[in-house]
């Protein structure tokens, strides 16, 4: 039979196995949801870091890139209907427009 202490030290013990499987598991989760979370914010035009990069598949011959924020798109008059996604950071909070033609609206994405 074992002693107090051993009991205790056996608990202890289990106690800190437990918190450590709890804290791998909670660290694999974020990992994962990370991924599924993983946003575009690089223009591929002005070459900056901008809060509302879409990537638009257009026609457009002039144009290099598809990962393009809105100013730049504006700009080279790409329409509202050549973008594939809405995940930028302004399309999140509902702040995104578009200045040339008609915004599509989040409900198409
Ligand atoms: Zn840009």
């Amino acid at each position: 039979m074992g002693s107090m202490k051993d009991a205790l030290k056996k608990a202890g013990f289990k106690a800190t196995k437990d918190n450590n499987e709890r804290k791998h598991v909670a660290a694999k989760k974020k990992t994962d949801a990370q991924k599924h979370q993983e946003e575009r914010n690089f223009c591929e035009v002005c070459e900056l870091i901008q809060p509302d990069v879409e990537r638009f598949v257009h026609r457009n011959p002039t144009v290099d890139a598809e990962w393009i924020c809105s100013a730049c798109v504006d700009k080279n008059e790409i329409h509202d209907k050549f973008r594939k996604t809405h995940q930028s950071d302004f399309a999140k909070k509902g702040r995104y427009r578009r200045e040339f033609g008609p915004t599509r609206d989040k409900k198409e994405f």
